[in-house]
């Protein structure tokens, strides 16, 4: 494939897909030819409800990039959680809110990194910065990720530009913030439809460091005693993964989005990155208070570490 290309991460969520498709749109807009939006893996039932809404198409599915191939990055930089083959592929530019790690080019890049809640706030900088008019359809789909990422605002990740790009997409995309949010999050709560390797696998990123390998997985639901009920057939799995990708630790982190609360299923042989800061009992750390994985549970491991 010649053309440019945009993708998030892999095991993508709804911030990846959707600022890959408005990326596409911004970039083609700007360079006069087409940049073409993609996708690291299968959508989820809450980006699924986006997409439908806002009647945007379902990104192309590719597993790899090919050598010399020309790549825009979004809502990611790491190297574990990218495209097969991005060594040999030319990074030409980088939207993200991560730290930077893992990560190195050959060539000069463009980068626009700011701590802000989502990759889609970035972006809807970008179009006021590049003067660009944003259309109703992408306007909704920027503001489907703010919601998916910030929980609806409500995440410690949230920033004033992410409040602010909230009530400005809003009025663009004529859309009912409060109601539209909660359907589009409830949305992704119905898990009865995964299997529990897909469960592990919905939202879920590998970091390294120190020569420590550890998978933070995250599924959102109205009812964690719910999920729980898995439990048992949940741990046989995590272990299989935690085997087959050489972890050192898996945490499975079930968040209820109502009452802002987490409890994740720890194990692996380096449980105690988990356990210093939170009891681990039956294999369970209750985690009043914690919604993020960036802000909270993967700072908490690093520290430990
Ligand atoms: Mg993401
Ligand atoms: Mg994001
Ligand atoms: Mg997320």
């Amino acid at each position: 494939m010649s053309k440019v290309v945009v993708f998030g991460h892999k095991n993508p969520d709804t911030d990846s897909i959707c600022s890959s498709i408005v990326m596409a749109n911004l970039q083609t807009k700007i360079r006069g030819e087409e940049v073409v939006p993609c996708r690291l893996g299968e959508i989820n039932e809450e980006t699924k409800y986006a997409l439908d809404y806002f009647k945007a198409e379902t990104p192309k599915l590719i597993e790899k990039v090919e050598e010399g191939q020309t790549v825009i990055l979004v809502d990611h930089n790491e190297f574990t959680q990218t495209a097969e083959g991005i060594e040999n592929a030319k990074i030409d530019t980088v939207v993200d809110h991560h730290r930077i790690n893992n990560f190195h080019t050959a060539e000069p890049l463009s980068y626009y990194a700011q701590p802000v809640g989502c990759t889609s706030t970035l972006l809807y900088e970008l179009y006021t910065l590049n003067n660009v008019e944003i259309e109703a359809k992408y306007a909704g789909l920027m503001l489907s990720a703010i919601i998916s990422d910030t929980l609806l605002l409500k995440s410690p990740t949230t920033t004033e530009k992410d409040k602010k790009a909230v009530e400005e997409l809003a009025k663009i995309a004529k859309i009912d913030v409060e109601k539209y949010g909660l359907d589009l999050l409830k949305a992704g709560t119905n898990l009865d439809k995964y299997t529990e390797k897909q469960l592990i696998n919905l939202d879920a990123k590998i970091v390294e460091n120190s020569g420590i390998r550890c998978m933070v997985a995250q599924v959102n639901t109205v009812n964690i005693p719910d999920v729980l009920k898995r439990k048992e057939k949940l741990e046989e799995v995590i272990n299989q993964e935690i085997a087959e990708k050489e972890l050192d630790l898996l945490v499975f982190a079930i968040t209820d989005i109502v009452n802002s609360n987490s409890e994740a299923i720890v194990l692996g042989k380096r449980t105690d990155l988990v356990g210093k800061t939170f009891e681990i009992k039956n294999n369970i750390a209750v985690m009043p208070g914690v919604v993020s994985r960036k802000k909270q549970i993967l700072p908490l491991i690093e520290k430990n570490m």
